[in-house]
């Protein structure tokens, strides 16, 4: 037998971002956002800390844009190989559902 009844649960209702505050919710409703974190582990400077970030579509690409600046400026002498304008964390692309592709 089923009994149905009303139940208070909690769910997330938005993320803003860590950066802007801004809210990562679109016009369709849905939550675009993405996450850096780190786990830091034994032997490490910052052992036993974990960071968790939630950045906006903007932000996170801003912050890519940092990371290929830092990469370009720390192997400006040394004849890196890879590309400085380069797909930076790049896993893959059309992955639409995030099945891989
Ligand atoms: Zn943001």
């Amino acid at each position: 037998m089923k009994i149905i009844g009303r139940v208070e649960s909690e769910a997330i209702t938005d993320v803003r971002c860590d950066v802007c505050n801004e809210s990562t919710r679109l016009e369709n409703g849905n939550l675009q956002y993405e996450t850096l974190e780190a786990h830091w582990g034994y032997g490490s400077a910052h052992d036993g800390k974990r960071y968790e970030a939630h950045l906006c579509e903007r932000c996170f690409f801003n912050t890519l844009a940092y990371l290929k600046q830092a990469r370009r400026t720390l192997h400006l002498f040394d004849g890196d190989p890879r590309s400085p304008e380069g797909d930076l964390g790049l896993v893959t692309r059309n992955d639409l559902f995030r099945d891989g592709g």
